[in-house]
């Protein structure tokens, strides 16, 4: 292959970044305090291009995997990162060929890639790809799983903080009692449900008129990951209300494969590895006529602004990773008033907070 004969390259670096939640974060898969990040940069002639990865065990991801990829791309940098700060497609595509999965960390590498061609051009990330940044809907804020008491807690400081829609985390013995005690304490806000795969077609029907009773607008994720595609096409089928499919489709491959059987689907940098694979998800999406929703993990306001930069593109936006720490260490989107303001700094438009 031939390359240019140019002495400058790209040069990455890591470390840990530990993230602490403002309260413990349950979903059906378990409950977290902390979220075990790692930050990215990369480095070309004096700019330096920040990404985060947060790694889900239910995505065969860890801190530890993160490192090893991460490690391996470091050694094989002049290969894979090469000389061109603006080949960010091109890099995500090596990557892929160097290992297969590995999507959160791949995304910390692509999102960096972005942040750095915005940076050399002034520009932020959005019109760099080729979106004006302005038109996108509001965000929501997770309410995650817990005792009764504190999802009464949460959701009362979650109205008195002004958060202007909820998302309910559910797939427990007592999801009933959590929609009621939420609609009791948010009568009128927009809900919407994520159940995590917490439950079989049976449950997820019966379950979906409950919760259309309770004006909840749709349901993320009712069957597991793996569930057949026929299971997602009955409940679906027999339904009160939509159904997105998040843990079930991470690459614009899987689209295909649950179009028809499902009403949307959930994008994630850190399930599909990064923001070119994010935009050919939702175009795969859009040519199957289903809806959008960009979500995350618990990030950093990184991850949170490196989505937030393809927000115009979406239907649904959950992108509160942010709002759920104790300390966020960076700024970038900011919450404002239901929405996510984008920052006009060049790049992603993050940096350190100022304290
Ligand atoms: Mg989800």
């Amino acid at each position: 292959m031939k390359t240019a004969a140019n002495t400058k390259s790209i040069a990455i670096s890591f470390e840990r970044l530990t993230l602490t939640l403002a309260y413990p974060f349950g979903i059906s898969y378990g409950t977290a305090d902390e979220s075990h990040n790692i930050l990215v940069k990369l480095n070309y002639e004096g700019h330096v291009g920040l990404g985060e990865a947060s790694p889900a065990s239910y995505h065969n991801e860890t801190p530890d995997t993160v490192l090893a990829v991460l490690g391996e791309i470091a050694k094989k940098q002049a290969e894979i990162l090469g000389e061109d700060p603006f080949a960010a497609t091109e890099v995500a595509r090596r990557m892929d060929l160097m290992v297969s999965g590995n999507y959160a960390a791949k995304s910390a590498v692509e999102m960096a890639m972005h942040d750095l061609a915005g940076k050399i051009c002034q520009q932020p990330t959005y019109k760099m790809l080729g979106l004006s940044g302005h038109k996108y809907p509001m965000t929501d804020f997770t309410i995650g799983i817990d005792s009764p008491e504190m999802i009464e807690r949460k959701t009362k400081e979650a109205v008195e903080a002004g958060y202007k829609m909820l998302k309910v985390k559910q797939g427990t013995s007592y999801d009933r009692e959590i929609i009621k005690c939420v609609r009791k304490h948010a009568p009128k806000l927009p809900l919407r449900v994520d159940a995590n795969g917490g439950w079989n077609v049976k449950q997820a029907i019966e379950m979906s008129k409950f919760l259309a009773e309770n004006g909840v607008e749709f349901i993320e994720q009712p069957l597991p990951k793996n569930a057949l595609v026929e299971d997602f096409r009955l409940v679906r089928q027999n339904a009160a209300i939509p159904i997105f499919a998040d843990e079930s489709v991470c690459r614009s491959v899987d689209v295909a494969r649950l179009a028809g059987a499902v009403d949307g689907v959930v994008v994630k940098l850190a399930k599909c590895g990064g923001l070119s694979e994010a935009i050919r998800v939702i175009a795969a999406a859009r040519a199957h006529g289903m809806q959008v929703m960009f979500g995350m993990m618990i990030e950093s306001s990184i991850g949170v602004t490196a989505a937030a930069h393809l927000s115009s593109l979406c239907d649904y936006l959950d992108l509160d990773g942010a709002l759920l720490l104790k300390d966020d260490p960076y700024e970038g989107a900011e919450y404002d008033d239901g929405y996510l303001r984008l920052p006009e700094r060049p790049g992603l438009g993050v940096q350190l907070r100022k304290h």
